[in-house]
């Protein structure tokens, strides 16, 4: 449906493309989610991503109803990480166009209407964040984005990213170009973008390269709420900032179900770049030398359903994922993509190197990483 409703917008060919992104960050940056559920109940996990970000600088990206106040709790406590601060509307509410009517962001309203730039400037104050992104709601046909793109184009606030939280669906191939003519007719500006799906829409190469075209025509662009290999995939690409998401699932659009959890949370394995269930990397490495981390001094494949396991995973899964951010930054611009797709095949020879007894099949190899294995071997 959402695609059928992108591809009936006007397209541009890719060869019309210009680059019209804004250098929005003078360093690319890899972010970390950090923010705890509506209920403002503690959570190990969240805690373990901030206390790394703490120590080692790593910016954060904090998405919740209560985001400027959790923004303010980290900033009393940690001056060093750049924050962003998500107010998430777009987790629960979708741009209506009805009637004339448009509702496409939220402003607390007052006499008269605060301009969105105000709104920013209190927020960031208030709270302390580096970069605020516009309240917008969640965009689900060409309608809604063009209507999004209007609300916010008065933006003018350089701390201020207009946010388009989108159907996953425009980056395939019958919907990209609509997508990027509508962002073509809007002034040009920094953006945010947070890809929502029901699933992993970045497990197809088609999507893959949806993204890498986006980033190649707005480099410096936000990209939200990602796994591991789509970040690093995204910032060889010309992202200015990705931000990474416990678990390989997109985010969700407004009424979509959630897929319930397995007893613990996925664990990102560096040597294999797969972000899954410890007890597969139990099933894989079985009759091998358990995987260990030399920086949490553990085992990774022998986890208990404990609230002290699932801390000492969401510890491990932030410096992980933190590191091989370090890793790919640390290389020239230009060498990123190279460097990704050598550390890639790497990943994937090691698959091919378990040697466990699983019943004649081989370990199922995270479909993002074949994804993009694929594209090196076709682009
Ligand atoms: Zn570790």
């Amino acid at each position: 449906m959402a695609r059928a409703l992108w591809r009936a917008s006007a397209g541009i060919g890719a060869a019309h493309e210009k680059v019209v992104g804004v250098d929005l960050l003078r360093t690319p940056t890899l972010a970390l989610v950090a923010a705890g559920d509506a209920s403002g109940s503690p959570d190990p996990s969240v805690d373990a991503v901030r206390r790394l970000a703490a120590e080692r600088g790593t910016a954060l990206h904090v998405c919740s109803p209560a985001s400027h106040v959790e923004t303010r709790e980290i900033r009393r406590t940690n001056v060093v990480s750049s924050v962003v601060v998500d107010a998430g509307l777009w987790r629960s509410r979708a741009v209506q166009v009805a009637r004339g009517a448009v509702a496409a962001v939220s402003l607390q309203v007052g006499s008269p209407p605060m301009r969105i730039d105000e709104w920013a400037a209190g927020l960031l104050r208030e709270s302390g964040a580096t970069w605020a992104l516009t309240p917008s709601f969640h965009v689900g046909d060409a309608a809604a984005l063009d209507a999004l793109l209007a609300a916010t184009e008065q933006v003018r606030m350089p701390e201020l990213v207009t946010h388009l939280p989108v159907d996953a669906g425009v980056l395939a191939p019958g919907a990209i170009d609509g997508f990027l003519a509508a962002l073509a007719r809007t002034r040009p500006r920094p953006f945010a973008f947070t890809f929502t799906a029901g699933g992993t829409p970045f497990d197809r190469p088609q999507t893959l390269l949806g993204l890498r075209r986006l980033l190649a025509v707005h480099p410096g662009s936000h990209v939200y709420g990602v796994a591991p290999l789509v970040a690093a995939d995204a910032l060889a690409h010309g992202a200015g900032l990705v931000s990474v998401g416990p678990s390989a699932l997109a985010p969700r659009a407004p009424g979509v179900a959630e897929v319930a959890e397995g007893p613990l949370p996925a664990l990102f394995l560096e040597t294999l770049l797969e972000l899954r269930s410890p007890s597969d990397y139990a099933d894989w490495f079985a009759g091998e030398e358990s995987p260990w981390c030399d920086t949490c001094a553990a085992r990774l494949d022998l986890f208990d359903p404990t609230d002290a396991d699932r801390a000492a995973i969401a510890r491990h899964n932030a410096h992980a994922v933190d590191d091989l951010g370090r890793w790919l930054l640390a290389h020239d611009p230009a060498d990123r993509a190279a460097a990704l797709a050598a550390r890639l095949a790497d990943a994937l020879d090691a698959h091919a190197a378990l040697t466990a007894d699983l019943g004649g099949a081989a370990p199922v190899v995270d479909a993002t990483l074949s994804a993009l294995c694929a594209l090196e071997t076709t682009t």
